[in-house]
């Protein structure tokens, strides 16, 4: 689903990332790990082409995101993204929020957009508050509104940059309840978090990174188990 080969960038003259090479199958659930500014948001916001990068290439579903021929609008359209700060729109209702880009970007009418927003926004659990705007939400549920509007797009696969490290520590819970089930019904994850508990229970795969490279990147038993890299060794006694 998600193939990367040798990706190097730049900001400048500064190398954010090295030569990074993994790949994500279809239903796959992986989590990318490491310290703060190891390259994390930068590797998935390549994979969604919110980012360029210099060398190497990101093939998505078959689609190369370095041929110049790729239209990257459409491939965006296909891949959930959700991030740290939600980014809903904040003068919109939960329901525009969740219709707006089906409309816009898919062309679907107002009344199916609805209808499928209002799906997943009950699948998350907040189908009472669909008329609402974002500033009446906690953060938790605005993060469960985020992930339902990237659902309603149908996308092939989902991109998550810290989805729950600006949540207060009871709100946590509930959004990575909905990672859980979105993962055990087989959605195709790169997931940025530190959640351990997460990783350990629905992770098939964890990528470690540090300074720009991909450290490690090994099946979740061996990566709990036995990492291969002090680094990655320093790292998991700090967290967990
Ligand atoms: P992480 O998500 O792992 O914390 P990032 O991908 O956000 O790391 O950032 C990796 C490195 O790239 C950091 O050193 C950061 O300061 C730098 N960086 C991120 N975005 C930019 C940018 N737009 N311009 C210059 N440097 C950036
Ligand atoms: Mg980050």
């Amino acid at each position: 689903m998600i193939e990367i080969k040798n990706v190097s960038k730049w900001y400048g003259q500064f190398q954010v990332l090295t030569d990074c090479t993994t790949s994500v199958q279809k239903g796959e659930v992986i989590v990318v790990c490491g310290p703060s500014g190891s390259g994390k948001s930068t590797l998935i916001k390549c994979v969604n082409a919110l980012e360029p990068f210099q060398a190497g290439d990101i093939v998505v579903n078959g689609t190369s995101l370095s041929d110049p021929k790729t239209n990257l609008n459409n491939l965006r359209s296909h891949v959930g993204m959700v991030f740290q700060n939600f980014e809903l729109f904040p003068h919109m209702t939960v329901t525009q929020n969740l219709t707006i880009a089906q409309e816009k970007v898919l062309g679907r009418s107002k009344d199916e957009a609805r209808e499928k927003g209002l799906k997943f926004l009950d699948r998350v659990g907040l189908k009472a508050h669909a008329e609402k705007f974002p500033g009446q939400l906690s953060g938790g549920q605005q993060q469960r509104v985020a992930i339902a509007r990237a659902l309603a797009m149908d996308p092939i696969c989902m991109l998550f940059d810290e989805p729950t490290s600006a949540l207060d520590p009871e709100m946590v819970n509930e959004v990575l309840d909905v990672m859980v089930e979105l993962a055990k019904e087989g959605m195709t994850m790169m997931c940025v978090t530190h959640e351990m508990g997460f990783a350990r229970s629905v992770a098939h795969r964890v990528i470690f990174m540090d300074q720009g490279k991909i450290v490690e990147d090994a099946a979740k038993e061996d990566f709990f188990g036995t990492p291969r890299s002090e680094r990655a060794q320093h790292f998991l006694a700090k967290i967990l």
